[in-house]
């Protein structure tokens, strides 16, 4: 990846002006896949964060996403130096001006959304596709505090973003047609096969996995079994690729939490009612994978610091 702010290319670059560029909004968990994912694609990517030490948290994400898929034999150690080398970093949105695609993949938060996409409109191109990787709030929402609305689209990767084939396309009430097929082509220039689904909370996916995660924690919280067996169960009876406890601690307690509770502000049904342990782990900052403790502990990664 290139350096942060400064060594980025400068305006007379014809890197920027001759390749399609993507501003990736947050640099947590799905912005540094899709960073990585648009990189091997061959856009220019620039990666944005809120601080340097998140920017340099975003650049190792990337990195460990890359080095994953060539130690799996799925990217040649070329083709990841080539994507490394699409990628620049940011602080802050004023580098989005340039980018033919926004993607915004901030904390799960409709305030902080709203707030973003305003202020990302108010830099972005006014050609510009901005898309949100938004889990579960319903797009026309998000939308609603933009000057203009059909420009902003839904457009939901999965985690994690390179081994995964699916984005689901969301368009909101507002949404152009004309936009909503950019953001199909953009998915599908980056390998991905796309599904539409409406804008209701959770979409399609999001609404089912939600409910399925949740119940493995109430399992653990009422002694039905132990974590292990949980997962074991799910994995081994229902062939999941992973159990919903370590699933859980992949995509982020804090995401699920706030996922869950955006489905039953949606929806009024007790369905969604999140298990109290699940609130509890998130009030204690036992959020998984990226905090090194959830349902399970993980050692730090080579090269994170403390
Ligand atoms: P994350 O917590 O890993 O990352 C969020 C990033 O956004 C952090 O690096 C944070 O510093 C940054 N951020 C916070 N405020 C910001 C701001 N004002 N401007 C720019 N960046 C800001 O979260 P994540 O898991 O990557 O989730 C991001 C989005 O993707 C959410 O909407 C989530 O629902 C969705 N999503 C998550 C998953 C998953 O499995 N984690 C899967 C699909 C979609």
């Amino acid at each position: 990846m290139e350096g942060s702010d400064a060594a980025a290319p400068s305006e007379s670059d014809p890197r920027r002006s001759v390749r399609k560029r993507v501003f990736v909004v947050g640099g947590g968990i799905m912005g540094s896949g899709i960073a990585a994912q648009a990189a091997l694609a061959g856009y220019a990517v620039t990666l944005e964060d809120i601080s340097e030490e998140l920017v340099e948290r975003a650049r190792r994400n990337v990195e460990q996403a890359l080095d994953g898929a060539v130690r799996r034999g799925k990217l040649a150690p070329s083709a990841r130096e080539e994507a490394i080398g699409n990628i620049e970093a940011a602080i802050g949105l004023r580098r989005a001006d340039t980018a033919q695609f926004v993607v915004e993949a901030a904390p799960e938060n409709l305030e902080l959304k709203r707030t973003l996409f305003a202020e990302i409109e108010a830099v972005a191109s006014p050609t510009a596709i901005l898309a949100t990787n938004t889990s579960s709030l319903p797009i026309t929402s998000i939308a609603s505090g933009v000057k203009d609305p059909g420009r902003v689209v839904g457009l939901h990767f999965f985690n994690p973003v390179l081994a995964m084939p699916l984005v689901e396309l969301i368009p909101g009430a507002r949404t152009r047609p004309e936009v909503v097929e950019a953001a199909r082509s953009f998915a599908v220039d980056l390998g991905k096969t796309v599904v539409t689904s409406r804008d209701t909370p959770g979409f399609v996916t999001t609404r089912a996995l939600a409910v399925l995660g949740n119940e493995a924690v109430w399992m653990l919280y009422e002694g039905t079994a132990t974590r292990e067996d949980i997962d074991t169960a799910y994995k081994l009876g229902f062939r999941h690729p992973m159990g919903p406890l370590e699933l859980l601690d992949l995509v982020g307690l804090d995401t699920a939490l706030s996922i869950l509770d955006i489905l039953w502000e949606g929806f009024k049904d007790t369905k969604y009612r999140a298990c109290p342990l699940l609130r509890t782990m998130v009030s204690a900052k036992k959020l998984g994978r990226k905090t090194g403790e959830g349902f399970y502990s993980y050692p730090p990664a080579p090269g994170a610091p403390g």
